[in-house]
């Protein structure tokens, strides 16, 4: 059998041990060497051009479905034992809060009933909600689906999350506290601070975005499977363009910020591909706005 193996960047060490196992029991391994951030991001074009049978994707649950591909696509989920002790030994945070919206990663959701149990042994009730069309477990939380934080708040206290970084969290519309606990860094931290500060740069990019100035705007269009807006874009071209500004669209399967700042004519850029794009304006050097949020530019153009 021939197959591609696909790793998300924490996991690409692995990827040796495996392909050594898959072609002692004589299958023909290939191994996608590109930057892989989530199943938005399938190596479909390797794939194809390789002919494979399986295109095997490590790390993360199904973000939608694939269809119509001559190969098969399977999910391989990557389950890590965090060291729950950052939640017991952190319960003071959450001292005064009664009900509390669990939320996770892929990868620790099969401790969500330890951290039930932390919680609850602490008197607390605890919410853990479905999640939006590209999770697959409730309380899991994605860069660009926190509905499962969303659902929760409704009927919490307060949100906790349990998982490394702050890549998730961040992606949280928090109205209530939102608590860290982080088994990587060993911290634990409120982190809404932090969220406001990041509304507060969109907000300064839509303003950027609605300047007079701002007359010539890059919409990009990523060709990843779980990322491709072309209808998005197009609308916005339209739109944009009924408001006397001009709009190109830029393609790529990979946005690299550098290509696109080469360009060196666009006043601005917005986004129809990963949601946490704009959050990367520092480098593309001029304001980005994502596509969720061009009904407001367009308000104020
Ligand atoms: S946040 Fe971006 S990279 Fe992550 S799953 Fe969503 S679209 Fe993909």
């Amino acid at each position: 059998m021939k197959i591609l193996l696909q790793f998300p960047e924490g996991m690409k060490e692995k990827a040796r041990e495996i392909s050594d196992k898959l072609e002692s029991e004589g299958n023909t391994v290939f191994i996608s060497a590109a930057q892989c951030f989530g199943a938005c991001d399938l190596a479909l074009e390797e794939a194809r051009m390789l002919g494979v049978d399986v295109l095997r994707h490590y790390g993360h649950a199904e973000f939608h479905k694939v269809t119509g591909e001559k190969f098969d696509i399977e999910y391989i989920p990557y389950q890590s034992d965090a060291n729950l002790k950052i939640l017991s030994d952190n319960l003071a945070l959450l001292k005064k809060y009664k009900k509390i919206g669990l939320l996770t990663t892929v990868q620790h959701v099969h401790q969500i009933p330890q951290m039930r149990e932390i919680l609850e042994s602490a008197g607390h009730e605890v919410m853990v909600a479905k999640g939006g069309a590209h999770t697959r477990h409730a309380g899991q939380v994605l860069g660009c689906d926190s509905v499962s934080a969303t659902v929760a708040q409704k009927e919490s206290d307060c949100l906790a999350y349990v998982g490394g970084g702050i890549f998730h969290p961040t992606g949280v519309d928090a109205k209530i506290p939102l608590f860290v606990f982080d088994p990587y860094s060993w911290k634990a931290y409120q982190i809404n601070d932090l969220i406001e500060r990041l509304r507060k740069k969109r907000q300064g990019m839509l303003l950027a975005c609605a300047q007079d100035k701002t007359r010539k705007f890059g919409i990009l269009v990523s060709t990843k499977n779980g990322q491709y807006n072309l209808a998005g874009a197009l609308l916005a071209k339209k739109k944009l363009e009924a408001k006397g500004r001009k709009a190109y669209i830029l393609v790529a399967n990979f946005i690299d910020t550098t290509a696109c700042a080469n360009f060196n004519f666009f006043d601005a850029y917005i986004n129809t591909a990963c949601p946490r794009i704009p959050e990367d304006y520092e480098r593309f050097g001029k304001p980005v706005l994502d596509i969720s949020e061009l009904s407001k530019l367009l308000e104020l153009l």
